[in-house]
């Protein structure tokens, strides 16, 4: 009988081979996508520890179990990671526990966009609550169509899965921090809600048929998109990474990401 632990820990597992898979597919993006692995092997080992952790919901109280993970990433990722994040943990490490609690904290009150430490950390904390529908009790949850439904996160990407009949449409956002998804309309922007289609631009380029860029041209906002009846086997938030060209395509054109991936893009 396979646990639904079990299942979810094969989750990080199918993250990780797909982040392989697709780093072996395409030289540009294997940096990225090696890096991206290696932050996915961190956090399933962090998700495992929690696994068999009591968990609260109060971060603060339950700091005792994250932080020793927290201290592991941080020295993991001065090795495996760039420069400029090497130069960052340094002065983390430097302060201390209580500002690493405060870092943590801090983000997890707020979910401050386009923060990489402790998102890297909090993910799967964060999953971990939502499997185990604890949901977060030591902060606001301002919650509306565009934030998750659990924790009141930004949307990480959207997925397309077919079901035209579903409410959404088939469309769906991904949480960037809990990876909860929730219905979204189809022909809608993520980030301000949009709906006139005129005003909604979608990018797309052969060399990634299952990838696309929505971007709006009201708020000027984008999310990429993963569409799984175009490739069944893709991992959302893995392919979604793969997708840079997409990324830097779209911030050319002055777009700006709702909220940006692990790898910074
Ligand atoms: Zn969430
Ligand atoms: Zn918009």
């Amino acid at each position: 009988m396979t646990t639904a632990g079990a299942r979810l820990r094969d989750s990080w597992e199918r993250r990780i081979e797909r982040a392989e898979q697709l780093a072996a597919q395409d030289e540009a993006t294997r940096p990225l996508l090696v890096f991206y692995g290696k932050l996915l092997g961190l956090q399933r080992d962090t998700y495992d520890t929690l696994r068999t952790a009591q968990l609260s919901g109060s971060l603060e109280r339950d700091l005792d179990v994250v932080r020793p993970r927290a201290s592991a990433i941080l020295s993991a990722v001065s090795t495996i990671g760039p420069a400029l994040l090497a130069d960052q943990i340094q002065e983390i490490a430097s302060a201390g526990d209580p500002a690493i609690d405060r870092l943590l904290l801090e983000w997890w009150r707020t979910l401050a966009a386009n923060q990489f430490f402790p998102k890297v950390i909090l993910q799967p904390y964060a999953q971990r609550l939502a499997e185990l529908s604890q949901r977060p009790v030591d902060r606001e949850l301002y919650t509306n169509e565009y934030r998750c439904p659990f924790c009141a996160g930004p949307p990480q990407l959207s997925i397309l899965q077919g079901g035209g009949e579903l409410e959404g449409g088939g469309r769906a956002l991904l949480c960037a921090t809990c990876f909860t998804t929730w219905p979204f309309r189809r022909v809608r922007c993520a980030s301000c809600g949009e709906e006139d289609e005129h005003r909604l631009a979608y990018f797309h380029s052969p060399a990634l048929d299952h990838l696309r860029v929505d971007a709006c041209e009201t708020c000027r906002g984008y999310v990429k998109t993963i569409d799984l009846t175009r490739l069944g086997i893709a991992v959302p938030l893995v392919d979604e990474v793969a997708g840079a060209p997409l990324d830097v395509w779209a911030r050319e054109r002055g777009y700006e990401k709702i909220e940006l991936n692990l790898v910074g893009l």
